[in-house]
């Protein structure tokens, strides 16, 4: 099967400016025909972590809004909870985050915005989908209640699964605590004692308070475990210089929640987890979890791409690092696996930004997000969700012109 992937640059005109420009792309697309009268849609973004800036604008989601609208239907804005204790954690801070980053009901068409998991990210539906990892999948419940559901995503790079778009929006993005929970349960990661310098960095921004720093013996290392590709800023060299370099951290694996902050925090590589076993398993459940999100919204859903600010990592860390790629354009599609797809296909076949934190991998055609993490196989998600049909890798790309007055 070959899917019809919509696609749209950011060029604009006088004669038609991106917002209008990206209704045009959705409604080429189909969005219209998943949508009806008095449906209640669920809108699936992500309102971005309070100091990161790189989440989707407003006025672009606007739009989608309005398109939904035309049909009549009854959108909201959801988004499920997070594990770590960040500023979306519970339904308040969530609410308020999005808020502040500019999703208010006065300024979005006065759509609502509705936590999918509740006040603490326990209202979900276990949803059965029988696949190799997962019997059931533990979805945030207003999800499951909506009559159609529109996925928005942000396509950038993701610190465990590679890169992140429609598949990971969907089926991490809608899971509740106990469904990340899953997803994330064996990921558990471990100190490599000779190479910590006991900076406390990883400590610091542990959600789960998992980590503790004391004095321990060097040669307990684990030298099996592989080291990935680092993102240091000078902030935290400087963190790093001047302390006494006697304390190592110690990971308590039953306060882990396996988000992977910490393999990112840390400036010497010094926390790993078996990339080869952990990793697949890892992507190959959020395809499962994606798979029970669209479970009951046959032929009721539709996807969104941005391809724009593709920061190296995830919209849920509070900065973001400046894009690794130059801002390529809008993607639309019934098929959740194309559009990913189209999406790392364009990213990586264009030249790395030489500001950026990429360093290998940075000519056009090469792989950008092996070029980030080189230690993860993103490819398995797309692989794995064409195996449990999710949709295909295989598109055609639709290009919708840019309108000039000539
Ligand atoms: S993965 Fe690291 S940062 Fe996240 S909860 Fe576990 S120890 Fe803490
Ligand atoms: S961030 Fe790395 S070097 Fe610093 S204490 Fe944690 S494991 Fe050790």
């Amino acid at each position: 099967m070959i899917s019809t992937v919509y696609f749209a640059d950011f060029k604009a005109t006088s004669r038609e400016n991106v917002p209008d420009k990206i209704q045009r792309l959705i409604e080429a697309a189909g969005i219209m025909d998943i949508v009806s009268k008095d449906d209640l849609a669920a809108v699936k973004i992500h309102f971005g972590e309070r100091g990161n800036v790189a989440f989707i604008r407003p006025p672009y989601i606007s739009r989608i809004i309005k398109a939904v609208r035309k049909n009549k239907a009854i959108p909201f804005l959801t988004d499920a909870n997070t594990l770590y204790a960040g500023t979306r954690s519970d339904s308040p801070s969530h609410i308020k985050t999005a808020i502040e980053n500019g999703f208010a009901y006065s300024s979005m068409d006065s759509t609502p915005i509705i936590i999918a998991d509740g006040l603490r990210g326990k209202s979900e539906v276990a949803v059965e989908v029988n696949q190799k990892h997962c019997k059931e999948v533990y979805i945030g419940s207003e999800i499951i209640s909506a009559d159609a559901l529109i996925s928005v995503a942000h396509v950038k790079g993701h610190e465990l699964s590679g890169f992140g778009g429609t598949l990971k929006n969907l089926g991490m993005g809608c899971a509740s605590r106990k469904g990340k929970l899953d997803q994330h349960s064996n990921v558990s990661p471990k100190v490599k004692k000779k190479t910590c310098i006991g900076c406390g960095s990883c400590a610091d921004h542990c959600p789960g308070n998992a980590i503790s720093l004391d004095f321990a013996d060097s040669s307990s290392e684990d030298s099996s475990l592989a080291p990935i590709l680092i993102h240091q800023t000078d902030q935290e060299s400087k963190k790093t210089e001047g302390k006494k370099r006697v304390k190592k951290a110690t990971i308590n694996q039953k306060l882990c929640i396996g988000c992977g902050e910490c393999i990112l925090r840390c400036p010497t590589a010094s926390v790993n987890i078996q990339w080869n076993q952990t990793i697949p398993v890892f992507l190959e459940k959020m395809m499962e979890y994606t798979l029970g999100v669209l479970k009951n919204k046959k032929d009721k859903s539709f996807f969104i791409n941005f391809i724009m600010d593709i920061s190296p990592a995830c919209d849920c860390m509070p900065y973001n690092d400046t894009p690794i790629v130059r801002d390529i354009g809008i993607l639309a599609s019934k098929d959740p696996v194309a559009i990913d797809q189209a999406s790392v296909d364009l990213i990586n076949a264009e030249a790395a930004l030489t500001n950026s934190c990429l360093k290998k991998n940075t000519l056009p055609g090469e792989d950008k997000f092996k070029g980030l993490y080189p230690e993860v196989n993103w490819e398995r998600q797309l692989e794995y969700a064409e195996e449990i049909g999710l949709g295909s890798r295989k598109y055609h790309l639709e290009n919708i012109k840019t309108l000039t007055w000539g």
